[in-house]
């Protein structure tokens, strides 16, 4: 079987000196190929660096992060921007809204995304969206870039069907599943009877939200098939096909090789 992540952070911190054997791991577990999030200027060398190493198995996204929008986001939107007219990258990403810790900075959160949206529709690239506490605020930016074509997935959806079903409104969008799914009682088990395998990526946000039962530990993408199992419980079908179809799925939505 063969799986995609969708979403992750090899580069962090918490793998310092470890990500060759954490690429390792994610390959003997059919993981094999791994989409690097961008979050701001003070990791993007490394990751961009670990992706060159591991082409056709890494690799990367660009874009500010909305964590990442303080005093000097103007700064760091013009290195995004300077940095787009390379190429080689799969997607604008993760940008976004989050006001779940702060709405300090929520304005200028907000023209960030949206100019990163348009540097998206410019490049015809995928948006992998990072989306918390802000859904009204998302759907204004969506309104103002109608008629931009814009595609991409919203990562780590915890959201409802219903939410996806007025993003489609929107373009072709996605959503990314992870570990959140296995966490008892969580919300987006039940909404996931609702959304077609056909819009379902796999992703694990790691070092983030590690699946049960590795809940509350470094998590990494050699835990895919773990979020993968759960999702072919929930849909009553073996975990080959979900494994086939997501793949697809990120296969055609971020264009890779
Ligand atoms: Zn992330």
């Amino acid at each position: 079987m063969n799986f995609i992540d969708t979403h992750t952070h090899i580069s962090d911190e918490a793998f310092h000196s470890e990500e060759e054997e954490v690429i390792e791991r994610a390959l003997k577990a059919g993981v094999f190929k791994m989409l690097m999030a961008d979050v701001d200027s003070g990791e993007r060398d490394a990751m961009r660096a670990l992706c060159a190493k591991h082409e056709g198995v890494l690799y990367p996204m660009l874009g500010l992060y909305p964590g990442s929008v303080k005093e000097n986001w103007q700064e760091e939107l013009d290195k995004v921007f300077s940095l787009s007219e390379e190429g080689g990258v799969v997607a604008i990403g993760e940008v976004g809204l989050d006001y779940h810790f702060s709405t300090e900075f929520a304005k200028e959160q907000m023209d960030v995304f949206v100019a990163q949206l348009e540097l998206a529709s410019k490049k015809n690239l995928p948006v992998n969206v990072h989306l918390r506490d802000a859904t009204e605020d998302f759907f204004k930016a969506m309104e103002a870039c109608k008629g931009l074509g814009l595609r991409g997935n919203l990562h780590a959806f915890s959201g409802s069907a219903q939410t996806l079903r007025r993003l489609r409104n929107y373009g072709e969008w996605s959503v990314g599943i992870g570990g959140v799914l296995t966490f008892k009682n969580a919300g987006i088990a039940k909404e996931l009877e609702d959304i077609d395998l056909a819009q379902i990526v796999l992703e694990t946000d790691a070092p983030y939200l590690s699946p049960t039962p590795k809940r509350g530990q470094r998590n990494e993408s050699a835990n895919i098939p773990i979020i993968a199992q759960k999702v072919a419980d929930i849909k009553g079908i073996g975990i080959e096909e979900v494994a086939e179809r997501t793949t697809a799925n990120a296969l055609r939505l971020f264009s890779l090789l």
